[in-house]
């Protein structure tokens, strides 16, 4: 068994980081940025200090929702986080990789030093709400994450797509090896609402996620629908303008969580 966390990491000593989210999922594709974003930005919207760190280095798609053309400044103390339009402070490998375009073709423990290096590395400053966007699934990166940063819980986004039961089982026990509670569960693409008849459409087949919820004692925090303008919203880099209410219920639980 793995070791639990010995928080042997600090983050950077100009950094007040009050809470750590992470937001994990089976694989690749289900949303995961997009649900971290939208996390973000409700959290931002209260009023918090909210902050991004972008944990998924071979497939860094945070900054190109939020329309962030420019990259991280350093000097002799840190990295400075790009802060979002609205204020949402941001890390990601993409700020500082001279190319955008150029791919990450690191070994896992490079990509994992260059997570430590988010956290201890960077002032983020004050901070209430850090959402980490982690790598898709359980390997390498996930465990140094959950083993050198302070983590205060995790979200897991599932589509109904996938086998969720084993991807719920799979979070929820490296959840319990980490010591770090399992907030609950985000299932996205959860269906489609037609403008011209209104009715939701189970693309995927009925959703499955209460009974997976139940059996792994864990809550649904929220369901996304299939919705275009979000896709055109990361798209073009206007994710903060979003408009729905599917993460309120989320974002409440988080500030009963407390700080
Ligand atoms: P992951 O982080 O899990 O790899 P992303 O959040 O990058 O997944 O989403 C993958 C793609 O699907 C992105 O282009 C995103 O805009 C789109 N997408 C995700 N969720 C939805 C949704 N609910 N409706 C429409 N498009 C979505």
């Amino acid at each position: 068994q793995e070791p639990k966390h010995d928080f042997t990491e600090h983050p950077h000593e100009l950094s007040k980081i009050k809470k750590v989210i992470g937001v994990v999922s089976g694989k690749g594709g289900v949303g995961k940025s997009l649900v971290t974003s939208l996390l973000a930005v409700s959290m931002a919207r209260k009023g918090y200090e909210t902050a991004i760190l972008d944990a998924d280095v071979t497939g860094p798609s945070i900054p190109k929702s939020f329309g962030i053309t420019t990259k991280a400044d350093a000097n002799e103390l840190g990295i400075f986080p790009v802060k979002s339009k609205m204020g949402t402070k941001i890390m990601s490998i993409n700020l500082l990789l001279a190319n955008d375009t150029d791919p990450v073709v690191w070994r896992g423990p490079m990509i994992a030093g260059a997570v430590k290096q988010f956290w201890t590395d960077v002032i983020w400053g004050d901070v209430d709400y850090m959402f980490i966007d982690m790598p898709p699934g359980t390997g390498d990166v996930s465990l140094t994450v959950f083993q050198s940063l302070k983590v205060d819980g995790i979200v897991v986004v599932t589509s109904p797509q996938e086998l969720v039961s084993m991807i719920v089982s799979k979070a929820v026990k490296m959840a319990e090896m980490m010591n770090v509670p399992v907030l609950g569960l985000i299932e996205n693409m959860s269906y489609f609402k037609c403008d011209s008849c209104g009715k939701s459409h189970a693309i995927f087949g009925e959703s499955h996620i209460e009974k997976v919820a139940k059996d792994h004692n864990v809550k649904v925090l929220g369901k996304l629908p299939i919705d275009p303008r979000l896709a055109t919203a990361c798209d073009r880099g206007a994710i903060e303008l979003f408009d729905g209410e599917w993460l309120d219920e989320t974002a409440e639980m988080l500030e009963e969580v407390g700080l």
